[in-house]
C-alpha cells in the first residue's frame, strides 16, 4: 500500500508505461504494471512525469520590482543596474519578503521547486540577506532556496562589499558570489576572483559568480576562475554564471579554455532569455547573441545549467517562472534542435542544475525525494515545443499545485471538437 501512486507515465529518459508508487514522502517504486493500492492514484495518461524543474540563477531580491522607481529606458545591463542602484536604498524587508514569496507562488505553480538566487550585498544595511533568508525558511516546505552573497556593485569597487558579503555568509547565506567584469580593472576583476575563492575555501562553501557578462572577448575572467578553483582546491564546487564574453572570443583561445574549466570541474550557468535581451546591444548588423557556447561546454564534458536571472526587474521586464521558456529560448538560439540536443537541453533545466546546486534526493529513481512534475506533453522535446501546463506539481509525495489540461473547443463542420496541443506529438513510428 503506497501513499501515493501514479500510473502510466512516460519518464524523461522514454520510458513508458511506468508506475510511480511513493511512501513517507520518498519514492518506493518505479515499475511498470504495479499491482499494489494507494492512499491516491493518479493517472498520467501517458504523458511525461519528470522530476521538478531547478532555476540555478534567480534574483529574489530583485524579483516583481519592474517600475520601481521608474523603467529600464535604453534596456541594458548597465542602465539596470543603475536602476537597481536608485531602488535599494527603499528597500525594506517586508516588501522584499511579500515579493518573493508571491513570486514562489508562480514559480511552484510552473513546477519550480528548487532555486538559487544571488543576494545583492553591496548594501550595508543588508535588508536584502535578510528577507531572503525569511523567505528561504518560510517556503523551505516547498521550494529548495539556496542564497549567493553577490557584490552587485563590485567586491572591489564597492566600498561596503567586503565587509557585508563576509556579514552575509555569517548570517546563513551558503554561497560565496562575484562580479569580476563590472570591477574597475582588469586586474581587480582578477584579484576578486581569487580572494572570493580563498573565502569560499576558507569557509568549505561553493562559488557561483557572474563572469563575463559583457560582449569583450578580452574579458576572460573564466580562465581566472578556473585557475583559482584548482589552486585553492574547489573543483566540483565552482560554477561560472553568464560567460557571455565566451561567444565572441577567438576559437583558438576557446580551445584552451574548455579544457582548463573541464579539468577544475566548473559547471556553466548561462540564462538565455536574459542574455539575448542584454547582449549584444553595441552591435549594428550583425548582431551578436551573447549566449555562450552552450554545446561546446556540453561537449567539453562540463555541466550546464540554465537559469531564469530575472523575472519582471530592473534588468528584464519579461520572465515567467518558467523554466521551459528558458530552454525555448535556449534550444532556439543555440540551433540545439536535433533529438540527442533538445534532450540534453531539458537535462540543463532540470537535472544538470540540480547537480550543480547539490540538491540530495533529486531525481525519479528509488530513494529520491517524491517531487515530481506530471506534464500535458508526450516528451521532453515535446514539453520545450508546447511549454505546456503542469497538471500535477507534487512535493514530497503531496500534490502541491494542479493546473487543468489546455483543451480548445473548436466550432467547425467535420472537424474535432476538441483540440489537445499534446496529441500533436510526431508517432511516426506507431
Ligand atoms: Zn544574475
Amino acid at each position: 500500500m503506497f501513499d501515493l501512486l501514479i500510473r502510466n507515465a512516460t519518464l524523461p529518459d522514454g520510458r513508458t508505461a511506468h508506475d510511480i508508487g511513493v511512501q513517507n514522502g520518498r519514492i518506493v517504486a518505479v515499475e511498470a504494471g504495479i499491482e499494489d493500492t494507494a492512499g491516491e492514484v493518479i493517472d498520467a495518461e501517458g504523458q511525461l512525469l519528470t522530476p521538478p524543474f531547478v532555476d540555478p540563477h534567480f534574483h529574489m531580491d530583485a524579483t516583481l520590482s519592474l517600475g520601481l522607481p521608474r523603467m529600464n529606458v535604453s534596456g541594458t545591463l548597465l542602465e539596470g543596474i543603475a536602476l537597481w542602484g536608485e531602488l535599494r536604498p527603499t528597500l525594506t524587508t517586508d516588501a522584499l519578503i511579500d515579493r518573493a514569496v508571491r513570486y514562489c507562488d508562480l514559480a511552484v505553480s510552473k513546477g519550480l521547486l528548487a532555486v538559487r538566487s544571488h543576494v545583492d550585498v553591496s548594501d550595508p544595511r543588508l535588508v536584502t540577506a535578510e528577507a531572503m533568508l525569511e523567505v528561504r525558511r518560510v517556503v523551505a516546505p516547498y521550494l529548495d532556496l539556496q542564497l549567493v552573497a553577490f557584490p552587485q556593485d563590485g567586491y572591489y569597487r564597492c566600498a561596503e562589499a567586503a565587509d557585508a558579503l563576509e556579514r552575509a555568509l555569517d548570517m546563513g547565506v551558503e554561497i560565496v558570489g562575484g562580479i569580476p567584469h563590472f570591477e574597475r580593472t582588469m586586474e581587480d576583476g582578477a584579484r576578486s576572483v581569487e580572494a572570493l575563492c580563498r573565502i569560499a575555501a576558507d569557509r568549505g562553501l561553493r562559488v557561483d559568480m557572474h563572469c563575463d557578462e559583457t560582449d569583450d572577448p578580452l574579458s576572460r575572467h573564466v580562465e581566472t576562475l578556473a585557475a583559482q578553483t584548482v589552486r585553492f582546491g574547489l573543483q566540483g564546487r565552482v560554477a561560472g554564471s553568464h560567460l557571455t564574453s565566451m561567444h565572441s572570443m577567438d576559437n583558438y583561445y576557446v580551445s584552451k579554455l574548455l579544457p582548463l574549466m573541464a579539468e577544475a570541474e566548473m559547471a556553466a550557468i548561462p540564462n538565455p532569455l536574459i542574455n539575448m535581451m542584454l547582449q549584444g546591444r553595441h552591435d549594428t548588423y550583425p548582431k551578436r547573441r551573447g549566449l555562450t557556447r552552450i554545446p561546446e561546454l556540453m561537449a567539453a564534458g562540463i555541466p550546464v545549467g540554465l537559469g531564469q536571472d530575472c523575472v519582471l526587474d530592473p534588468w528584464y521586464s519579461m520572465g515567467s517562472g518558467d523554466l521551459l521558456d528558458v530552454a525555448h529560448m535556449a534550444l532556439h538560439a543555440t540551433q540545439m534542435g536535433s533529438g540527442d540536443q533538445k534532450r540534453a537541453i531539458f537535462d540543463a533545466v532540470t537535472v544538470n542544475s540540480a547537480r550543480i546546486m547539490g540538491l540530495e534526493g533529486y531525481g525519479l529513481e528509488v530513494g529520491c525525494h517524491a517531487d515530481m512534475v506530471l506534464l500535458q506533453a508526450r516528451d521532453p522535446a515535446e514539453a520545450i515545443r508546447l511549454r505546456p501546463n503542469r497538471l500535477k506539481v507534487i512535493r514530497r509525495g503531496k500534490v502541491i499545485a494542479e493546473t487543468a489540461p489546455e483543451l480548445s473547443c473548436l466550432s467547425l463542420d467535420g472537424r474535432p471538437a476538441q483540440v489537445d496541443p499534446s496529441e500533436y506529438a510526431p508517432r511516426h513510428s506507431a
